[in-house]
């Protein structure tokens, strides 16, 4: 008897794996979730009109679809496309004359100190026009794209002023706009005090609560809202009214919490239901009970840690107890300058003691959780968005085992493939 066969846009068939991140809901927390990534072997994925409508061993899609186009994925592997959840993309200069120094002996915070870090990012964004910053994001999101990310939640955070606040999430949009890459806007008026708010801190945290966040609010620009708390930046007791005033206009709290020390952020982001905590290199087992019982996704940034010789945060800790830990890149100019996922997840393993399992869910399912995107991204179901990466390689374990290597070959965007043997495709550059 004649098989019914249906035509669909794309077949990926034949890959070694399928790492699927598949069942259950919400983040993947804990030992055994996260250490549980659903392979199927010698498998292959069907998308039609973008999305995902079938998963499942090869041959039986071969017999069951015919398609537009077929690719042959022999000896590589198929993940979710990879969520980068923690990045600040908007800015004018990197930092490399900054880095040069301080391999001669500098320190970040002397660095920071003598007016340098973040205060030249903020003076250069100022003076930088809109679409030369959108045009920044974009270049650094097809970077992205070419290792393998098809969503970024991006920061604000270099405008340190109303003016050049707004004006950063609004090159964000517009950089992101009709770009593959997914972008998840996050608002970071108190990223830092800038200097001319020095002796008058409290004037400043006034402007992000009665000025900015109203104003990203009713023009849309963010979806969350994050405060730097820490020694130098902002008091467990200022971010608490930040992200509460944040709350009252519709954006859920973020905290960039215990970076260097612990300052109390993890407690601060568990008391407010915060989605997430980002770095928490100091914090300790008080702060990662209170995230694990309150549901807040501590978010690892461990290429920080290794370019500023930062102490680790406790992974295995907040794993064990019962936390979904994610890992971004945190790119920014000053202590986090790559794109590359793949790195960060080899040192989720050689540096936060984390399986490659464990590293693999941080940087697709636990990272789309802490994006506010766990509903449709980070793992491959039928239903969702078609946003998939093939490695070469015949094993998701080959990303944190190559140290960093980009073994990216193919990317496919919301059902369409953007990535190509490694290289941008299908797409006119203006
Ligand atoms: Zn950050």
């Amino acid at each position: 008897m004649p098989r019914s066969t249906r035509t669909v846009d794309l077949l990926l068939l034949g890959a070694s794996e399928v790492v699927t991140l598949d069942g259950g809901t919400g983040p993947k927390a804990g030992v055994e979730a996260m250490n549980d990534l659903g392979v199927l072997p010698q498998a292959g994925v069907a998308v039609h009109r973008g999305k995902i409508v079938e998963v499942g061993p090869s041959l039986e899609l071969a017999r069951k679809y015919r398609a537009w186009r077929r690719i042959l994925c022999r000896g590589r592997t198929i993940l979710p496309g990879l969520v980068d959840a923690h990045t600040h993309p908007v800015f004018a200069h990197m930092r490399e004359q900054e880095f040069a120094l301080r391999c001669r002996g500098a320190t970040y915070e002397e660095i920071f100190a003598a007016g340098g870090g973040i205060h030249a990012s903020a003076a250069h964004l100022r003076d930088t026009p809109l679409d030369v910053l959108a045009a920044g994001v974009r270049k650094r999101l097809d970077r992205m794209l070419l290792h393998g990310t098809t969503t970024a939640e991006a920061k604000s955070g270099y405008g340190l002023s109303t003016k050049a606040e707004i004006k950063s999430l609004k090159a964000l949009a517009r950089g992101g706009r009709e770009h593959p890459v997914t972008v998840v806007p996050t608002f970071l008026g108190a990223h830092a005090v800038p200097p001319e708010y020095k002796d008058r801190r409290g004037a400043y945290v006034r402007e992000v609560i009665d000025e900015m966040i109203p104003r990203v609010a009713r023009e849309k620009l963010a979806v969350f809202c994050d405060v730097f708390v820490e020694e130098g930046a902002f008091t467990a007791e200022e971010g608490l009214r930040i992200l509460k005033a944040g709350l009252r206009h519709g954006l859920r709290p973020k905290v960039h919490a215990d970076e260097f020390r612990d300052g109390g952020g993890a407690k601060l982001a568990a008391s407010v239901g915060a989605i997430s905590a980002e770095h928490l290199g100091g914090t300790g087992p008080e702060g990662i009970r209170a995230m694990a019982k309150a549901g807040v996704i501590p978010v690892l940034l461990p290429a920080t840690c290794l370019f500023l010789s930062l102490k680790r945060p406790d992974a295995r800790g907040m794993i064990e107890a019962g936390c979904a830990v994610a890992l971004a890149t945190d790119f920014n100019p000053g202590s986090s300058p790559t794109e590359n996922l793949h790195l960060v997840a080899a040192l989720g393993c050689t540096d936060l003691g984390m399986t490659p399992e464990e590293v693999i869910t941080a940087i697709t399912r636990n990272a789309a959780a802490a994006a506010g995107v766990e509903s449709t991204r980070g793992r491959i179901a039928v239903g969702r968005p078609a946003d998939l990466l093939v490695i070469d390689a015949p094993s998701y374990l080959s990303i944190p085992y190559r140290l960093g290597t980009n073994l990216t070959h193919l990317v496919v965007a919301g059902g369409k493939v953007v990535v190509e043997r490694g290289r941008r495709c299908g797409v006119k550059r203006s």
